[in-house]
């Protein structure tokens, strides 16, 4: 199953594999935005997004307003 997430600077991340998608989030976000991420919150940060059709830094708003 092949598994998108958009990035706000127009990246997009394809993987077959979940693992795969999350390794590639994390070194580009860390590579381009000095961002870290772990892998749970990859997952989570991509779960949002997939719901709704955003980019992983809508995602990661959408978990962080509901920790507020
Ligand atoms: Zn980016």
């Amino acid at each position: 199953m092949d598994k998108v997430l958009r990035c706000e600077c127009g990246f997009e991340v394809h993987a077959d594999e979940e693992t795969e998608l999350v390794a590639r989030v994390r070194r580009h976000a860390l590579e381009a935005h000095g961002m870290r991420f772990s892998p749970h919150e990859v997952l989570r940060v991509a779960f949002h997004a997939e719901l709704d059709g955003g980019t992983w830094q809508q995602g990661l708003g959408a978990e962080m307003h509901e920790d507020a």
